[in-house]
């Protein structure tokens, strides 16, 4: 018999994993499969906050590529400030970028130089898409993210 550590039960030795020939784990099974639980758990939730963490890194390497302030009235506040997307054809169609991945691919873009985006900030992106007769699709944007 064997006490283990953590949960303080007297168990046989199989009830605990085998370190090799001679030791036993000095925890049974049981606490063994709930540490690992804890474990993956705790890992997940750090591994979301890393990748929360890279999206912001990225988004803000783009931000100051992009020279750090709306391009219209030259606000510097990250929370306010969008990459907007300006189509080669012409036709002024734009985009608000969103998504996490994105920024990435849109960051090596920038650095390449063949992009064609600018940053806005939310005011002048409303403003910019009234001009351009663009605010339904603005609006069904917005209301998607809602
Ligand atoms: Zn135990
Ligand atoms: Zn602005």
């Amino acid at each position: 018999m064997k006490i283990c550590t953590l949960c303080k039960k007297k168990l046989s030795v199989k009830s605990f994993y085998r370190k090799d020939n001679d030791n036993l784990y000095s925890y049974c099974k049981e606490c063994n499969s709930k540490k690992t639980k804890k474990w993956y758990k705790n890992n997940r939730e750090s591994h979301m906050a890393k990748t929360k963490e890279r999206y912001e890194r990225n988004r803000k390497d783009c931000i100051n590529l992009l020279g750090g302030k709306c391009k219209e009235c030259g606000i510097i506040d990250y929370r306010v400030l969008c990459i907007d997307h300006i189509n080669g054809n012409g036709s002024q169609e734009r985009k608000i970028i969103k998504g996490g991945g994105s920024f990435l691919k849109m960051k090596k873009k920038i650095i390449s130089g063949k992009h064609n985006y600018q940053l806005l900030c939310m005011n002048c992106n409303w403003i910019k898409a009234i001009q351009n007769n663009e605010t339904r699709k603005l609006y069904t944007n917005f209301k998607d993210k809602t």
